[in-house]
C-alpha cells in the first residue's frame, strides 16, 4: 500500500515526512483542522503563524507527544499505525513502532529541556546509549563531535544551570543531532533567548540545514525563514492558509491576514 500517491514505477522516493489531514481537538475546540504537510529529504520547512494558531500542537502530533484526533503520519514511506484510543483520539497501535519512529524524529524545544542533573556531555550521550544502544565510548566520541559542531565542546562538563541560554540550546541541538535523525523538529528554538544570543543558535541551525537535514522549524525569525527554508507554511487558526517558496509567501502574501501577521512580525 502506498498512501503517498507514488507508483512503483516512480523514480521519486517517498517524502521523508508525510502528515495527512491532522485534526486535533481539545474537548470541543478544534485546534488543528486537517493539516497536511510533506517534507522531502533536505527540505527545510518554516512554520509561521500567530500565537495559538496550532504550530506547537502540530509538531507534537507528528511524534505523538500529543495524540491526534484524526490523521496519518509516515516517515520515510513507513506509516505509523494508529488506532482509536476509545476516547476520541488516536494512539499508536504498536508501541515498538512508535518508539522506532520517534528516534528518527528529534525535537528541539523552546525551553531547551536539558536534564538539569547531567552535564552537557551526559545530556548528549544519554539517548544514544539508552535508546540506540551505543557503547559509552562510541556515544562519547559522537557527542564530542556534535558538541564541537555546535561550538560548545569547551563547555562539555558544565551543567545546564551554568550555561547561557544560547549554549543550552546548542547543547539541545547537539543532543538531537546525536540521534542522527531523519527529521529535526524545532519549536521556536530561539524564542526564549536574550536577543544577543539568537544569532548563535540560528547560525547553528543554518549549518544543520546546509548539511541537508530535513527540518521543520516553527519560528518567528523571518530572516531565517526567508534565507534558509525551502518552503514556508503559514498556519492560521489551525489551517494552512498559505504555503510556498519563502520569497513568494513572505514577500508576496496573498491574504490580508498574512500581510497583517508579517507586518506585526517585523
Ligand atoms: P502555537 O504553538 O501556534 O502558539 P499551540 O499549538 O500551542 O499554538 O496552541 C493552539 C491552541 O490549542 C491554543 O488555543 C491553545 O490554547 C490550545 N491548546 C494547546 N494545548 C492544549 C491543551 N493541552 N489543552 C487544551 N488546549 C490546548
Ligand atoms: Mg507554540
Amino acid at each position: 500500500m502506498n498512501q503517498t500517491g507514488h507508483t512503483l514505477t516512480s523514480a521519486e522516493p517517498p517524502p521523508q515526512l508525510h502528515a495527512e489531514g491532522i485534526v486535533k481537538r481539545f474537548g470541543s475546540v478544534e485546534v488543528l483542522k486537517g493539516v497536511s504537510l510533506q517534507a522531502r529529504r533536505g527540505d527545510v520547512i518554516s512554520m509561521i503563524g500567530a500565537s495559538g494558531s496550532g504550530k506547537s500542537t502540530f509538531l507534537r502530533c507528528l511524534n505523538l507527544l500529543e495524540q491526534p484526533t484524526r490523521g496519518r503520519i509516515s516517515l520515510g514511506g513507513e506509516e505509523l499505525r494508529l488506532v482509536s484510543d476509545g476516547q476520541g483520539a488516536l494512539r499508536a497501535a504498536d508501541a515498538a513502532q512508535l518508539q522506532r519512529l520517534r528516534t528518527r524524529m528529534a525535537m528541539v524545544f523552546q525551553h531547551f529541556n536539558l536534564w538539569a542533573h547531567m552535564t552537557a556531555l551526559e545530556n548528549v550521550i544519554e539517548a544514544p546509549i539508552q535508546v540506540l544502544g551505543l557503547g559509552r565510548r562510541e556515544a562519547v566520541d559522537r557527542a564530542e563531535a556534535y558538541l564541537q559542531r555546535v561550538g560548545v565542546h569547551h563547555r562539555r562538563d558544565a551543567y545546564p544551570a551554568h550555561l547561557s541560554g544560547g549554549e543550552q540550546q546548542r547543547v539541545a541541538i547537539a543532543r538531537a543531532l546525536a540521534m542522527e535523525p531523519d527529521v529535526m523538529l524545532f519549536d521556536e528554538p530561539t524564542s526564549a533567548l536574550d536577543p544577543e544570543l539568537v544569532g548563535e543558535v540560528l547560525r547553528v541551525m543554518r549549518g544543520v540545514a546546509d548539511e541537508g537535514r530535513t527540518m521543520i522549524v516553527v519560528t518567528h525569525e523571518m530572516g531565517f525563514a526567508r534565507e534558509v527554508s525551502s518552503q514556508v507554511v503559514f498556519l492560521h487558526q489551525g489551517e494552512i492558509a498559505e504555503q510556498g517558496p519563502p520569497d513568494e509567501v513572505l514577500l508576496h502574501p496573498r491574504s490580508e491576514r498574512l500581510r497583517t501577521f508579517l507586518a506585526n512580525s517585523l
